[in-house]
């Protein structure tokens, strides 16, 4: 097993096949280094491949790391880790560098998460080290997911953090931006983590900064993932836009426009 500069090969240990739509991958990791960032995600390459596909760090202990991956209807990682082509147990894989960007400010007396399946393990996580860092601090979930996949157990059963469970709209789409535009919010400075299809995440953007005025400080929203008819031909990691950007002095809409159009540019 070596580490390369910026990137870990890895074997995978186990798979468990959480909810039709939803697979746990554990994978051993030597050397893995954490950003101690608790929405921390990894370029995942599967074996055969050499595009990577971004996934979050459920948890760490000791050199395991573990994964929890929607498979969809079709896709480079879901063809694999679904084991339509062979089980994943015992094969190899290479992860990138880990980056994250939940970021809560000082102030934020509670913390409102909310995503689709995808964010999932971002947003139990966060809850988790929540619970840690900032004991007693509320953390209010909307988790958009398919019936089948409201998994009992997923969030820390801690009286601080509450969960709310949605189905997606009829016709399976994303619903998460008229969910966000119509809720109740929690009095007084907190932080506002979302991340899920990349639309959603957009009107969203747009809601924060325009209606509810929030400080960029004090929200974090990612595009997980297009919505789009074709294989996505390339994934593209929102954390060197974001820095860029901040760099070169940009407002958070144009470094979320850069984000956007540096997706759109992967899938032509
Ligand atoms: C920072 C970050 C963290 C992420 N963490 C996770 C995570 O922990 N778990 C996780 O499962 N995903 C996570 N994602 C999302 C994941 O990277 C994408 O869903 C990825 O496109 C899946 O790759 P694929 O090879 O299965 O499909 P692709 O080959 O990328 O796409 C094939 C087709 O499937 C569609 N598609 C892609 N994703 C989905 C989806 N989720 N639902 C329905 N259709 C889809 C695309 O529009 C495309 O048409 C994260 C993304 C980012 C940027």
């Amino acid at each position: 097993m070596s580490t390369r500069a910026q990137q870990y090969d890895a074997t995978v240990v186990a798979r468990e096949q959480v909810t039709p739509h939803l697979v746990r991958l554990t994978l051993d990791v030597p050397g893995f280094v954490s950003t101690g960032i608790a929405d921390e995600w990894v370029g995942l390459v599967v074996p055969g491949q050499f595009q990577s596909r971004y996934y979050t760090v459920r948890s760490i202990e000791g050199t395991q790391l573990v994964l929890d991956v929607v498979v969809h209807s079709t896709g480079l990682v879901t063809e694999w880790a679904s084991g339509r082509s062979g089980d994943p147990v015992g094969q190899q894989v290479v992860l990138t560098e880990a980056k994250g960007s939940y970021l809560p400010p000082d102030d934020a007396g509670w913390l409102l998460l909310v995503g689709d399946l995808t964010a999932l393990p971002a947003m139990t996580r966060i809850a988790r080290e929540n619970a840690v860092a900032r004991p007693g601090r509320p953390v209010q979930v909307v988790a958009e997911v398919p019936d089948d996949s409201r998994i009992d157990g997923y969030f820390p059963a801690d009286p601080t953090v509450s969960v709310t469970w949605l189905a997606p709209g009829p016709d399976g789409a994303s619903r998460l931006a008229e969910v966000v535009e119509t809720i109740a919010w929690p009095e007084g400075p907190g932080y506002f983590w979302m991340a899920g299809e990349s639309a959603q995440m957009r009107a969203i953007r747009k809601h924060l900064m325009r209606v509810r005025r929030l400080p960029s400080t004090h929200y974090d929203v990612m595009g997980y993932w297009r919505s789009v008819a074709q294989r996505q031909p390339r994934a593209v990691d929102p954390g060197p836009i974001w820095r860029a950007g901040k760099a070169a002095g940009k407002s958070d809409e144009e470094i979320w426009a850069d984000y956007d159009a540096a997706q759109a540019g992967a899938e032509e």
